[in-house]
């Protein structure tokens, strides 16, 4: 079985970013991403932290916005604005959830989709299906990523994708049509979901449920991409396939942790880039 080694890919890629950071630099343009949280929900804090740090090593300037609990639609819109109207910013991100009295689709909507790094905007999500540039969402943009770095052929394959939420299983759907797949979305009311994901070449979960497909349920010599992210009652985190079970059976094999993950923030860091050629460009 081959490694899908998110862990050592989001590496290379970061130094070639820190390369691609200083000769902005040399014209004069500081890549710039504001992430805005709103609440202190512990794994935000960590996100953030995380998004924070690998900013900082790549050389581009991240400012954190940490609003209170009680802050109103009206606040946060406002703040949207004048970001949206900054031209030193390339990026905006709004970490979620958001508190209840807050509509995430109406402040999702306020971001300019041209600096809607995490790619959730209508307009992004409608150019990714029309298969159109735009900004994707950055987990699905890491697995395609991965898959292409280790050469897996995607165009005419059978993809079964478990998992339709908007930040994964949506956006890597229609990545995966616009790569030429056959692709086939499953979720909680799928009849015979077993039966289903056996068929699949490529085989991609993203469930949150600890080790729930096993060797039985996956065609022998698939490709295996795991998003899951399950902590086990020892602390230990795990992903939603059986991945010991799973080494002998499939040809590649996300692990978890060090597949996917690392692979979700080196894209916000590239489209942050991408934004900021972008600028150094117009001039
Ligand atoms: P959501 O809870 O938003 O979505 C889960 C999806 O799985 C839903 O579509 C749901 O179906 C489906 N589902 C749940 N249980 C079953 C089941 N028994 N059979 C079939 N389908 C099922 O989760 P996310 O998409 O946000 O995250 C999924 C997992 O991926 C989590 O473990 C999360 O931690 C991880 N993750 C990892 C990231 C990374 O960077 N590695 C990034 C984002 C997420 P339905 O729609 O019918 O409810």
């Amino acid at each position: 079985m081959e490694l899908l080694d998110g862990r050592s890919l989001a590496n290379e890629l970061t130094q070639a970013q820190q390369m691609a950071v200083t000769q902005l630099k040399q014209q004069g343009i500081i890549p710039k991403l504001v992430v805005i949280m709103v609440g202190t929900d512990p794994a935000s804090t960590i996100y953030t932290k995380n998004k924070q740090k690998r900013a900082a090593k790549i050389g581009i300037a991240s400012e954190l916005k940490q609003l209170p609990d009680e802050t109103t639609a009206t606040d946060l819109l406002a703040l949207i604005h004048q970001l949206n109207e900054d031209a030193t910013v390339d990026g905006i991100l709004v970490q979620l959830p958001l508190p209840k009295q807050i509509n995430e689709d109406q402040i999702i909507q306020a971001i300019d989709p041209q600096k809607d790094v995490d790619g959730f905007s209508p307009v992004n999500i409608g150019k990714l299906w029309l298969n159109e540039p735009g900004l994707v969402a950055c987990t699905p943009n890491g697995i395609m990523q991965l898959l292409a770095a280790y050469n897996i052929d995607i165009a005419g394959k059978n993809v079964v994708i478990v998992g339709r939420s908007n930040i994964v299983g949506r956006p890597l759907a229609a990545l995966m049509l616009n790569a030429n797949a056959t692709v086939t979305i499953a979720h909680s009311h799928t009849v015979a979901l077993k039966a289903l994901t056996k068929t699949a070449d490529i085989l991609i979960v993203a469930i949150g449920r600890a080790r729930f497909f096993g060797v039985d349920d996956v065609k022998k010599g698939a490709v295996v991409v795991d998003v899951g992210i399950n902590r086990l009652e020892d602390g230990s985190v795990t992903g939603d396939v059986d991945f010991e079970a799973l080494k002998t059976h499939v040809s590649a094999m996300t692990p978890v942790p060090r597949g996917v993950g690392p692979m979700t923030i080196t894209m916000l860091m590239a489209q942050t880039i991408e934004i900021a050629k972008g600028r150094a460009k117009r001039g």
